[in-house]
């Protein structure tokens, strides 16, 4: 039997219309032999409401809770959906996450899916050719909905893809494809036909909502090939798939950006071993990830460390580090939500030295002021003022020839 997984997002089914370029995607899957695994998100705009409404009743609303509220969301499509292509004469039917089952752990909000019953999937797929299940929701051990994250749809699809040996998992969006930079900010922005997971990887982690980042970790570490592609277009789309020689050729792929940054600072603390432990041992207990971290030299023995994280996580985040400098004694702590990160990414980088001096002064020639700066193999990240983040990409999209009337 040949399985096809595909996943629609939010904008792809927000209506009926839409719903209607979704069934021809799914027919145009069947008519090639497949049986049809078809991954839904909830209506665009659906998830914000419903945790909004969460918000509402409740100022900390309690997390399992919330996913059952938010998971419903999904429910709405799987059902209309199924409804739409019954009415085609085709054979389908809707799953929910718990109906499978889709298990996770139980970090509500976040989970990660551990396994996926794929011998219930097959039975079902014997009885139907099209399976509409609801992205974005697992359940735990005992029997709790959890929900995988905001954009996790990706997720369950390349799960499924993975579990059920899909020669291809099909993610369909708004836009063509992975473009060198987000379409919607940068005009020139040229999509690409192939890229590679460990930069897809670097592009999500780095704030390209295009592929969740979990999703591209389990096509990395299952092979699955993924294709992005539109859902209102027959481009085919980009393929996410293992390096090869011609991806090396090329030294920056893409720039991505990210705007959910807050940066921290303790100023004035001691300059002796365990202070980065007493630091960053209490977020980590706290479920804060950490993004970059500077530690200025010591002076007098003394010394500061800046760290970024995420928005959602700043109020966590100072009252933990009010608890530190307390212990310290004269430490201030500092905050600044107007940043964001700017990410040039490429796997040509690991054979070429330069690219970060290129990247500083571009930036500099425009009088943008470099706050923070971090590197790995495959990236140079920038923290700037939030204000500069589109000229910015589009700077950096321009130095490094990414722009479509360039090429590469
Ligand atoms: P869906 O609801 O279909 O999951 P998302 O909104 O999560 O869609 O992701 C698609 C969006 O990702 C695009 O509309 C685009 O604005 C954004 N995006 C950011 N970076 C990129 C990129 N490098 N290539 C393509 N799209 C990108
Ligand atoms: N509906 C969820 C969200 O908006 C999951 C998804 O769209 O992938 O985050
Ligand atoms: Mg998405």
């Amino acid at each position: 039997m040949n399985i096809l997984v595909q996943k629609f997002g939010g904008t792809s089914v927000a209506n009926l219309e839409c719903m209607k370029k979704v069934r021809e995607k799914v027919l145009a899957g069947l008519s090639k032999g497949n049986k049809v695994v078809v991954v839904l998100s909830a209506r665009a705009g659906e998830t914000n409401h419903l945790l909004a409404l969460a918000s509402e009743w409740s100022p900390e609303p309690d997390k399992a809770e919330c996913d059952a509220l938010v998971s419903t969301g999904e429910q709405v499509s799987i059902s209309l959906f199924s409804m739409l292509l019954r009415d085609t004469g085709i054979r389908a039917r809707s799953l929910l996450g718990w109906q499978i089952p889709i298990r996770t752990d139980d970090d509500f909000g976040n989970a990660r899916i551990r396994s996926i019953d794929s011998a219930a999937l097959r039975r079902y797929l014997e009885e139907y050719d099209v399976l509409v299940v609801a992205g974005f929701q697992g359940c735990t051990e005992d029997g709790r909905i959890t929900t995988l994250g905001r954009g996790g749809s990706d997720t369950s699809a390349v799960a499924l893809a993975a579990a059920l040996g899909s020669v291809e998992c099909e993610i369909y969006t708004d836009v063509d494809g992975v473009y060198t930079t987000d379409p919607n900010i940068c005009s020139t922005a040229r999509k690409m036909d192939r890229v590679a997971y460990e930069e897809m990887l670097e592009m999500a982690s780095m704030g390209a909502k295009v592929l969740h980042i979990r999703s591209v970790e389990f096509a990395k570490k299952y092979k699955v090939p993924v294709r992005v592609r539109s859902t209102f277009s027959d481009d085919p789309g980009t393929l996410v798939t293992q390096e090869d020689s011609s991806m090396e050729a090329v030294l920056v792929s893409g720039i991505a950006y990210d705007k959910d940054q807050a940066r921290v600072t303790l100023h004035d603390l001691p300059d002796v071993p365990g202070t980065a432990a007493a630091v960053f041992g209490p977020l980590s207990e706290g479920g804060v990830l950490v993004d970059m971290i500077v530690q200025n030299t010591s002076l007098d023995g003394h010394t500061d460390i800046t760290f970024t994280i995420s928005r959602k996580d700043l109020k966590k985040t100072l009252e933990l580090m009010n608890r530190v400098a307390d212990k310290f004694g004269n430490v201030e702590v500092v905050h600044d939500l107007n940043v964001a990160k700017v990410s040039a990414i490429g796997v040509g980088m690991r054979n070429h030295s330069g690219v970060a001096a290129r990247a500083f002064s571009a930036l500099t020639q425009e009088g943008i002021n470099i706050l923070m700066i971090s590197t790995s193999e495959i990236k140079i990240t920038i923290l700037i003022e939030e204000k500069y983040v589109e000229l910015a990409v589009r700077i950096l999209h321009d130095t490094f020839g990414l722009d479509w009337d360039i090429g590469c």
